[in-house]
């Protein structure tokens, strides 16, 4: 599914549109407008709108159009982005990489003929007019040290379901999150606020580290831990078996004897 790597690839397509007029908008499917929205508010914020900047926060993209309303875009599950007939993830974990008409949510068209195309087979994702930003956390990829100790303090709850808390920190999703306890040796299941000031820095370093390599090798579907996502799977680093389990309603593979190793 898209993660934070994902959405920052379509970050970077869509900014191909910033100045140019939008001529059209195509709300083919009515599920996809969130919080409110409907094909005639969609239309009356966009058509005739100039692009004025595209940016965006965790998982969220927005595009700001000059002198109106944001548009705000998630992605769910399966959603890709396309600019120009260029795609900017070709494909997804979870996703088809086949691509229809039908599985076309929603569309931009320029006035030079051109369009932004959001495909999403499981229509999962959506569009909405001014999200609420403030509902999300610090942003993964600039992520401080001291903002993380905060996102964690007082947790009781399992670390991973924090780390994918989008309102405490916007961008981790379930592989980025399992490739960087399995790095840095921590449990999934551990209380979020018993992380010790040695093990903060650890888990902040190690979250830099896989959002960097991650990226450049092409995406959150990329890390060591990948190939050991399957029942009975051995562990890369020490050959356990790994641990299969489901936090924060997702499933987790992680090697306990590489945390035990750790303490
Ligand atoms: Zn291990």
């Amino acid at each position: 599914m898209p993660e934070i790597l994902e959405v920052e690839r379509y970050e970077r397509l869509a900014a191909r549109t910033v100045g140019r007029r939008i001529a059209r908008v195509d709300t083919p499917d009515a599920w996809y407008l969130k919080r409110g929205a409907d094909a005639g508010a969609v239309q009356s914020v966009a058509t005739g709108a100039t692009v004025g900047g595209v940016r965006r926060i965790g998982k969220l993209l927005l595009i700001d159009l000059r002198d109106r309303m944001t548009l705000g875009l998630r992605f769910g599950m399966t959603g890709r982005l396309f600019v120009d007939g260029i795609a900017g993830i070709d494909e997804l974990e979870y996703g088809s990489s086949r691509v229809e008409p039908e599985w076309e949510r929603f569309r931009l068209e320029f006035d030079d003929a051109s369009r932004l195309v959001m495909h999403d087979p499981r229509r999962l994702g959506g569009v909405e007019i001014a999200p609420d930003e403030s509902r999300l956390g610090a942003d993964a990829l600039t992520l401080t040290r001291a903002e993380l100790a905060a996102s964690l303090r007082g947790g009781r709850g399992p670390l991973k379901a924090r780390l994918m808390d989008q309102s405490r920190i916007a961008g981790m999703g379930n592989l980025l999150t399992d490739e960087s306890l399995w790095r840095a040796r921590l449990s999934p299941t551990s209380a979020a606020g018993d992380l010790s000031d040695q093990e903060i820095t650890r888990l902040h370093a190690t979250m830099r580290q896989v959002l960097h390599e991650l990226g450049e090798r092409g995406g959150s579907h990329t890390g060591d831990l990948q190939l050991a996502r399957t029942r009975g799977a051995a562990c890369p680093r020490c050959g356990s078996s790994m641990l299969r389990q489901t936090t924060g309603g997702r499933s987790t593979y992680w090697c306990p004897a590489c945390v035990d190793g750790a303490s």
